[in-house]
């Protein structure tokens, strides 16, 4: 969506901006011919992610604990998606968590919960749909035996809120499930918050996850998030060898997700603020403003 449209739409109260967003990706979808991606497993030793494509360039998440069979699915915008994944897994799904409310992430909850009552619905922001639990910041819960820790981090909405996963296994695995905050070489538009609370989003909290942590961001972005990357930082050889992959894995309708944190931090202009280079793009000195500048330049930027 254009950058002023899709501002003046979320200015609107919610009923009616979910109802125009929820028209305009379902014209989007419709207007494509089939899935935008493959699906796709990732697999660890304690835990599956099965990467569900959804609308034109959303993703879900079917999160697996190996142990026990139980799933919890991220952003559940196409409910029957989803409950297909779940009965040819064979899996138990027993939560919904949500990054946050636009209707292309939380539109499909309420719907969810129609065909597989009971389910528990976590988030950060009153506005989600069939919501059951809120939480904040370090609140913890579990998808049977995978540990799942909530990062809050406002900025794209003032409620949205990051999931960080962690197994009981001794090999470290985890991943983070990061909504429309962090992308794959991007982030989320500052809908409704501040560069500010961008950089501790991405800065004080995501940078500081563990570098081999996995990223399951909320939409397919990436080329396009990385070739601003690259008007950015010219000279970074990470950004070129990012699109070239990246390009290799769109032209058989793979996913680019997942990325991991250390590799965020070698391409992402935005999870690279602090760099000398980056800041000198945009003529700043200080990290936040560059977030600021950088955020706005991209808002317009057309490749
Ligand atoms: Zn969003």
């Amino acid at each position: 969506m254009q950058a002023a449209i899709a501002k003046f739409v979320n200015s609107l109260p919610l009923s009616c901006s979910q109802c125009i967003t929820k028209f305009y990706f379902r014209s989007l979808a419709a207007r494509q011919r089939g899935l935008h991606s493959l699906q796709q497993h990732i697999e660890y030793k304690a835990m599956d992610v099965k990467i569900l494509p959804a609308l034109q360039d959303n993703y879900m998440y079917l999160i697996v604990d190996k142990a026990t069979k139980e799933a919890a699915i991220v952003d559940p915008v196409e409910p029957r998606t989803v409950l297909q994944a779940v009965e040819a897994h064979g899996v138990k799904l027993t939560k919904v968590l949500t990054t946050h409310h636009h209707w292309d992430h939380a539109g499909g909850n309420e719907d969810l919960l129609k065909l597989h009552p009971g389910l528990e619905v976590y988030g950060g922001d009153d506005r989600i749909g069939a919501l059951t639990t809120k939480v904040e910041h370090n609140t913890r819960f579990n998808i049977g035996q995978l540990n799942v820790q909530c990062l809050f981090t406002p900025c794209h909405t003032t409620g949205h809120i990051c999931y960080f996963v962690t197994t009981p296994c001794e090999e470290n695995e985890s991943a983070v499930f990061t909504g429309d905050t962090l992308f794959l070489g991007g982030c989320g538009r500052f809908f409704e918050g501040t560069a500010e609370q961008m950089h501790k989003a991405l800065i004080d909290i995501l940078s500081n996850l563990p570098d081999e942590t996995k990223v399951f961001c909320g939409h397919e972005y990436s080329l396009q998030n990385l070739k601003f990357a690259a008007h950015v930082e010219p000279d970074n050889d990470d950004v070129k060898k990012k699109i070239q992959w990246s390009k290799g894995q769109r032209a058989e309708k793979k996913p680019t997700v997942p990325s991991t944190i250390l590799e965020e931090k070698l391409y992402n202009p935005f999870m690279r603020v602090s760099e000398p280079s980056v800041m000198k793009h945009v003529n700043k000195s200080d990290a936040i403003a560059t977030m600021k500048a950088i955020r706005q330049e991209k808002d317009s930027f057309k490749g």
